[in-house]
């Protein structure tokens, strides 16, 4: 059975335009990319790319819109806020066919990925309690201390394709609830999500002004990192442009977050549920194609544990429903690119030439089974590794895409050395039923996120996202506390009065005005 499409990009081919001021505004640049239905491998779309001056103009609307949005009292925008989290629950599956009709991914996950974005709303609506600072009376007689936190101003977000709704989504609600002004700059491989977002959030109330996108590539985005009026940026993609990113926006004076990539371990001890331990294996590589930051590209085998799943992964991998995304039945959908095709198709080449065993070799998928007219999509199926050792490529570097490497170690010690030595430290899962294990592990595991019998711990709004190592530069997590504090620069004020003034008497219940 198929999802009913929505999206708006199913009848023709669609000019992908900025959003500016409330507005949308057309390309002026000249420049433009194809946006494609990875399922069918067709053009749908024609997004801008913008200039340095059209990424001017983005910047000057939400510097105009700023000064009045950060007056606004805390619990106002909260409101808009509150209006914002109805829409988006009312417009989820559009959004979701959205992100399917762009990425690829298979609609129930876009669903999904929908649901974690509003997650972060429904926190940002609870910013007049987030926003509370801290008081002493009396530091000194007569005298009283307190800090605030103000909004910074204009922040920008620049985003990657695997995410469309949900990592912008990890910025912009706390950012706009803190009092900023925000410029998202999406991925040009799935850009219409982002517009859909922008409407709902001007019929929630958003004064134009105060969220912005600019389609657009590196151009835009150096643009954003150069510009004076550009406080703060957010960034989620690759590591090589993650810490470019950070040292550019360094330079130019501004707060910088820069989330990067990952290759997430997952260690199997023999004492754990096998079957749980597959399920998870399994969900965790392939759901989403393997694109996601969070997915499990290393199996991590102690012991007898290797012999014992490798052969119900063999198999499940083999019996996995690749599908066209829309298809309500699909565990994975297709590649996002051809380009990201290419790349995968090439790990696997080269890890066999690498010398590990290729279980389940996913170049071999026909296209054609997909579904009807997919024959020319861009398709791989699931693919599985045995005996992967980290000299090779297929071990150190990500792939990000429907494979799974698995590595044969002999104890605990020596997978947590294992996970320890590697660049990457996103994620992580580690699959037992001994509490000390997991309570070893958990603390010993140099990785940011950590899951004990769970494949993909992406911690819930309030608790903040974000790795370490080379997968997140910068001090502060995405969302969160951290978030709040992300976006905001605190102030301390000390104040003494001789005497205080009375105002007269009010006899009416004060509001916020
Ligand atoms: P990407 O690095 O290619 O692109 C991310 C953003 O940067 C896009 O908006 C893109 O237009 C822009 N960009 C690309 N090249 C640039 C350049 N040379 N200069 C300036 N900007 C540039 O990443 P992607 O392929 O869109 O996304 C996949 C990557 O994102 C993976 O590495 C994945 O691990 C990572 N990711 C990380 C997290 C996390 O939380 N750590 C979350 C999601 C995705």
């Amino acid at each position: 059975m198929n999802a009913p499409d929505k999206s708006p990009q199913n009848a023709a081919i669609a000019s992908i335009e900025h959003w500016i001021g409330g507005r949308v505004v057309p390309g002026a640049s000249g420049r433009r990319a194809d946006v494609f239905n990875p399922a069918l491998g067709s053009v749908t779309g024609r997004v801008a790319l913008a200039s340095g001056s059209e990424v001017a103009a983005a910047v000057a609307a939400a510097q105009a819109a700023f000064p009045a949005w950060a007056d606004t009292p805390p619990i106002r925008r909260a409101r808009v806020l509150f209006r914002f989290l109805e829409l988006l629950n009312r417009h989820r599956d559009e959004l979701a066919h959205a992100i399917t009709a762009e990425h690829g991914k298979v609609f129930t996950d876009a669903q999904g990925e929908v649901t974690r974005g509003i997650d972060v709303v429904e926190f940002a609506c609870g910013i007049p309690q987030l926003l509370k600072g801290q008081f002493t009376d009396q530091v000194s007689t007569g005298i009283d201390n307190w800090t605030l936190r103000q909004p910074l101003g204009v922040v920008a977000g620049i985003t990657p394709f695997n995410f469309p709704v949900m990592v912008p989504m990890w910025m912009y609600p706390l950012a706009i609830a803190a009092g900023n002004a925000f410029v998202l700059k999406p991925s040009p491989l799935d850009p219409s999500p982002s517009l859909l977002m922008a409407r709902l959030l001007q019929q929630a109330g958003l004064p134009d002004g105060v969220f912005n996108v600019v389609q657009g590539d590196k151009e835009a985005v150096d643009a954003l990192l150069e510009h004076p009026d550009v406080r703060a940026v957010s960034f989620v993609g690759s590591t090589a442009i993650a810490q470019k990113i950070y040292e550019t926006g360094a330079r130019h004076g501004k707060r910088v977050q820069a989330l990067g990539g990952a290759k997430n371990h997952m260690v199997v001890m023999p004492d754990a549920d096998m079957d749980q331990a597959v399920d998870a294996l399994i969900g965790s590589a392939f759901g989403s194609a393997g694109e996601r930051c969070m997915a499990i590209s290393l199996g991590v085998l102690v012991g007898e544990a290797a012999d014992r799943i490798l052969p119900k992964l063999a198999e499940r991998t083999r019996a996995l429903k690749i599908r066209n995304g829309t298809d309500l039945d699909a565990e994975m959908g297709p590649i996002v690119s051809s380009a990201a095709h290419e790349r995968i198709a090439g790990y696997i080449g080269q890890g066999a030439g690498e010398g590990a065993k290729l279980v389940v070799d996913g170049r071999t998928f026909e296209a054609a089974k997909a579904g009807a007219g997919c024959g020319n999509g861009f398709w791989i199926g699931g693919t599985l590794f045995d005996n992967v050792t980290p000299e090779m490529k297929i071990y150190k570097e990500e792939i990000f895409g429907p494979v799974l490497g698995c590595v044969r170690v002999k104890d605990l010690a020596a997978a947590v050395q294992l996970i320890n030595s590697h660049e990457y430290g996103n994620g992580v899962a580690c699959f037992t039923s001994d509490g000390n294990v997991a309570r070893e592990f958990s603390r010993r595991v140099q990785v940011g996120m950590v899951g004990i019998n769970v494949p993909i711990p992406v911690p819930m709004a309030w608790h903040g996202f974000g790795g370490w190592k080379k997968s997140l530069f910068g001090d502060m997590h995405a969302y969160g506390e951290e978030g709040v504090r992300f976006y905001t620069k605190q102030k301390s004020i000390m104040q003494r009065w001789p005497e205080s003034i009375g105002k007269g008497a009010e006899f009416v219940m004060p509001t916020a005005k």
